[in-house]
Order: structure tokens, then C-alpha cells, then sequence
């Protein structure tokens, strides 16, 4: 039986969710990423104090594959330089291995996970619908996976050579991301790994927005394949919805993996929207000042900024006041859903919203 944690990312000094946990840390676990956190020599001092303040007892390091691909949409110019900084001037940007391999031995603690460079694929709801679907997958894998499996490659022959030189602890855990669409593409990627050579990995991450329905299924069907091949880790980058965060945490529960984790962005970005998340289902509504809220609703909210408040006190809050409150109110409900279904206590969670919209 393994463990399942839930990554807060996204945060910054300025935004970091005032959880007060028995420890006394704001998170439990913090995802930070090369490209966002470690550009200059300012952000890399500023990003060891977050990680300091945060008090966090887990660190995962993300390689900036995400922004590489913002960055890319834009029309960034890319280089693969190692010898570059990570953004030579603003309208380049510039990520290898050595960059993501060279942060991790930086930064101060030392990541347990570290996620090796890649390049993502598009997320499958942004393909024409009226086109071939298939189609644009196999175009769109096909054309990301020759980077994926150098760079994969690359990064673990880094961190293989600074475990043993002793700048990397020899407990991180190297994870894979995984970019593709289906098991077929999958099977594919490994082959291709394979001819890499002797490549040393402890798991893999994937991006849950690359599949169709991010269903039960879908998911089950990759843990599967991952079961198989041995792996023991496993993390979902960048989901926190009902679907992904009940199976992954009850699947931490079964006998199958040692890590299991997840991290989202949700609890802030929904907050900078002025929206609630509800802690039984994890959908989120408005709670602009004109939001129509009867007064016989209760808060039955379990966090502790919620204790004692009404949906009217929250509601009044001033602007920023209320964005503080809804990160450290959303963040803490997606945490506690997690925990709720680890201790088999989900019977309300199909409740549905509570407000008109
Ligand atoms: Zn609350």
C-alpha cells in the first residue's frame, strides 16, 4: 500500500495558501518548475525561500516542458543550448537537460521527485473536431516523440552521473513524463527508450489533459500498462477534478504502487476568478457580490477559514480579501476531498452545487 499526495503548484511567496497543518506548514507537498522558478539568480534565492517558508514536506521539481509549449504557441524563438541561460533575451527561451538537471542540484532542499524535460503534446481538446481526430494524434505524437525520448534519455544519464558524483541524493526519484494519447503510442515510446540504451527511471508522470475523457478507464488502462513494466510511481500533472483525484487516491490505497500524486493549479486559478470550490463534488461556482445565495444555505465547508461563516460574510469580503480567502478555502477542500477518500469517508461527494448560477 502506498501513499498519495496532492502537489500545490502554482504558488508563490505571495500566494502560498495559509494552511496551518500540525507541523506547522502553509502545504503539505510544493511543485515548482525549472522554467518559472529558476531563470535568474534572483528567482532561484527567491524560489529557496518559498520552498523554506512553505515548510513543505515534499518537493517536486516539474521541468518547464509546459512552458516550453506556451512559449512555442506564442511564437517564442527556441533554443537547445546548455550553455544559454534559460531566457537569453524575452523572445527566446532556451531549455536542455543540463538546465533541469543543474536546478535540482541547485536548489536547496533537493527535489524528491524531479520530472525529466519534455516537449507536450497539444491538449486533445484543442484539435479540429472537424477533421480526422486520429489522425491529428498520430501527427501530433509523432512529431513530439523524438524529442521526448532524447531528452527523457538525456535527463535520467545526467541524474544516473550526479548520484553517483554525489550532487544528487540518491533517494530522488527520476519520473518520465508520458506524451501520448494512447497505449498503442505508449508501447511506442518505450520501444523507442529502449534503443536509448540502459535508461534509469523511477516512474512516470503524465499530463491527465492528453487523454479524451479523462475517465476511470482511461486512466486505469495507462496504470495498468505502468503496473506491468514494475513502476511504482506514478504522478498526474495538472488535474484536481472528482474523476482523477477519487481513483487516484483509492488506487494509492491498493496494493499496486509506493507513490501515487497529483497537482493542480485549480485552487489558485479559480480563486483569481472569484470561485468557490465545493468541498463535496470539487465543482466550483461565483461567489461574485451580485451572486443570487438564499440565506438557507448552510456553509458546511470543514476548513477552518470557512468555520463560522456564511456564504454572505464571504461574498462581502473585499476583492482581495476574498481571492486570499477562496486560495487558502480551495486549496484545503481538494486536499481534504483526497483524504476523505482515502479514509472511505465519501458518501456526500455526489451531492451538487448549491446555488443557482
Ligand atoms: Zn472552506
Amino acid at each position: 500500500m502506498g501513499q498519495f499526495i496532492n502537489f500545490c503548484a502554482g504558488a508563490g511567496k505571495d500566494t502560498l495558501p495559509i494552511l496551518t497543518e500540525p507541523d506547522g506548514a502553509h502545504v503539505n507537498a510544493l511543485l515548482l518548475n525549472v522554467f518559472s522558478n529558476f531563470k535568474t539568480e534572483r528567482e532561484r534565492k527567491k524560489t529557496n525561500e518559498l520552498i523554506g517558508d512553505s515548510k513543505a514536506k515534499y518537493f517536486m521539481l516539474d521541468s518547464g516542458g509546459f512552458q516550453l509549449k506556451v512559449a512555442m504557441s506564442e511564437g517564442k524563438k527556441i533554443l537547445m543550448d546548455k550553455n544559454q541561460p534559460l531566457e537569453p533575451d524575452h523572445d527566446v527561451i532556451n531549455i536542455t537537460p543540463e538546465h533541469v538537471v543543474g536546478a535540482a542540484i541547485y536548489v536547496d532542499p533537493q527535489p524528491h521527485i524531479l520530472v525529466a524535460l519534455d516537449s507536450p503534446v497539444k491538449d486533445i481538446h484543442n484539435f479540429d473536431k472537424n477533421l480526422d481526430i486520429k489522425g491529428q494524434m498520430e501527427r501530433e505524437f509523432r512529431s513530439h516523440v523524438g524529442l521526448n525520448v532524447s531528452w527523457g534519455a538525456e535527463t535520467a544519464r545526467l541524474v544516473k552521473a550526479a548520484k553517483e558524483q554525489g550532487k544528487l541524493s540518491k533517494d530522488l526519484r527520476l519520473l518520465l513524463p508520458v506524451q501520448a494519447y494512447s497505449i498503442e503510442q505508449f508501447s511506442r515510446y518505450i520501444k523507442y527508450l529502449k534503443s536509448e540504451g540502459d535508461i534509469i527511471f523511477d516512474g512516470f508522470s503524465m499530463p491527465l489533459r492528453n487523454l479524451r475523457e479523462i475517465s476511470f478507464i482511461e486512466i486505469a488502462q495507462f496504470i495498468i500498462e505502468f503496473y506491468k513494466m514494475g513502476v511504482k510511481n506514478f504522478h498526474a500533472l495538472g488535474e484536481a477534478n472528482f474523476k482523477s483525484i477519487s481513483f487516484l487516491a483509492y488506487l494509492s490505497k491498493r496494493p499496486f504502487f509506493d507513490w501515487i500524486s497529483a497537482d493542480a493549479q485549480t485552487w489558485r486559478q479559480e480563486a483569481e476568478k472569484l470561485k468557490y470550490i465545493y468541498h463535496y463534488n470539487l465543482q466550483s461556482q461565483f461567489i461574485h457580490m451580485d451572486t443570487e445565495i438564499s440565506d438557507d444555505i448552510i456553509n458546511e465547508c470543514p476548513c477552518p477559514w470557512c468555520d463560522g461563516k456564511t456564504f454572505t460574510y464571504i461574498q462581502n469580503l473585499p476583492s482581495l480579501e476574498k481571492t486570499e480567502f477562496l486560495r487558502c478555502h480551495n486549496y484545503f477542500v481538494v486536499k481534504h476531498f483526497a483524504e476523505e477518500i482515502i479514509e472511505k469517508k465519501c458518501n456526500k461527494q455526489l451531492r451538487f452545487p448549491f446555488w443557482e448560477e
